[in-house]
């Protein structure tokens, strides 16, 4: 069997196992197939096994692979960080929810653009619950004040949190990332903002999506354990120069 089917399949299994032990429904948790640096040649095969959702780092790779990707059904989020020169871009390109809304400048720049275009856009807030320099997201003291913001602009559609949590071997470590991105929801949820929904929780990744998924997690995105690892450091996306 190819590896990439294999890996999905091994995927879906600590999925379930991770919904069984905290009494989730798996269908609960939606697999995001992370596919920077994967052909799209790859990343067909992965969504011939009944995957829905991918998600790119960059407006190039969108852009490059759109094309062979047509004839595919399946749906585009952007999880990368966003630079405010390619919010035009980033539009062309069929994207559903953009998960890394993660300040206000680009917030408004976004709404100005859908505004424009007659269309409104999905939104995550990004939360940089690790406090780490190198992860972009805004810090969780402002992210509540963000949303609040945000949600004045009538294009956008909060539809919920994202966050990537620490690398750290030490899971409580991890769990206190999630936990984090939790509790702000319930704050969010509490102060009852209008044009706010907040059914969306992505986090979780290959290392940690167990962790992710008994704290609540709706969307777990995964790259290396499907697709292998990558040429490229995560520093190379992550990073604001890149
Ligand atoms: C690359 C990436 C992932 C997937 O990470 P893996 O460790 O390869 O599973 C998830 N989220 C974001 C924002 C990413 O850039």
């Amino acid at each position: 069997m190819n590896s990439i089917i294999a890996n999905i399949r091994s995927i879906r299994e600590r999925i379930a196992s991770a919904c069984a032990r905290s009494g989730r429904d798996p269908r609960e948790v939606r697999l995001l197939l992370a596919t920077k640096t994967v052909t799209p040649e790859n990343i067909k095969i992965a969504l011939q096994t009944g995957q829905t959702l991918i998600g790119e780092n960059k407006v190039q790779e969108l852009k490059e692979k759109a094309a062979s990707l047509m004839d595919i059904p399946h749906e585009k989020h952007f999880i990368g960080h966003l630079q405010t020169n390619k919010i035009r871009d980033v539009l062309k390109y069929d994207v559903a929810c953009i998960e890394s809304l993660d300040r206000l400048d680009l917030a408004e720049k976004l709404h100005q653009r859908l505004v424009f275009e007659q269309k409104t856009m999905n939104v995550l807030i990004q939360v940089n619950t690790s406090s780490e320099k190198s992860k972009f997201g805004i810090s969780p003291e402002n992210a509540v004040e963000l949303t609040r913001q945000a949600a004045k602009l009538d294009r956008l559609r909060i539809r919920g949190l994202m966050t990537i949590g620490i690398f750290s071997a030490e899971a409580a470590k991890v769990r206190e990332c999630f936990k984090l991105l939790k509790n702000i929801r319930q704050e969010i949820i509490r102060q009852n903002i209008p044009n706010v929904e907040m059914q969306e929780l992505s986090m979780g990744m290959s290392g940690d999506l167990e962790i992710a998924i008994e704290e609540g997690a709706t969307i777990i995105r995964v790259g290396t354990a499907i697709f292998g690892e990558r040429i490229y450091p995560d520093s190379y996306y992550w990073n604001e120069q890149t």
